[in-house]
């Protein structure tokens, strides 16, 4: 989508903190860190959010969910844990809506979140 910010960190148009990259995903530290590691794992496919997923990126979503298992093992947080949070639409606190899930770790967490 070409007004989107995020289409325009994988497409490379706006520089950014690349930690990740293939054919299908793309990873970025997040400009406003909640915890020492906060990477940002995006498809290069602009969807929306989970609300707007098919039954056709079902396999996509699964290779998210190793991109950001494959990150934690970069970043070196796997033993202490970390957490993935993907926000769905306003309430839950989505503000930009090209799909992403949050990688934290590096602190402790707490439970529930806010
Ligand atoms: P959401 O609130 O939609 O779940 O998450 C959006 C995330 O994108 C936020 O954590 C926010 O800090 C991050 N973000 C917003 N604008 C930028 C930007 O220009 N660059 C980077 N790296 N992250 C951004
Ligand atoms: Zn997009």
């Amino acid at each position: 989508m070409s007004e989107c910010l995020f289409c325009k960190f994988a497409n490379r148009e706006i520089p950014t903190q690349v930690v990740y990259e293939d054919e299908h995903a793309f990873a970025f530290r997040d400009i406003n860190p909640q915890a020492p590691t906060h990477v940002l794992v995006i498809p290069r496919l602009h969807i929306e959010n989970l609300a707007a997923m098919q039954t056709e990126h079902e396999t996509l979503m699964g290779h998210l969910l190793w991109v950001c298992a494959e990150v934690a093992r970069q970043e070196g947080i796997v033993a202490e844990g970390y957490r993935v949070v993907l926000n769905t639409n306003r309430a839950a606190g989505q503000s930009v809506f090209h799909l992403h899930f949050h990688l934290l770790g590096g602190r402790h967490m707490t439970w529930p979140p806010g």
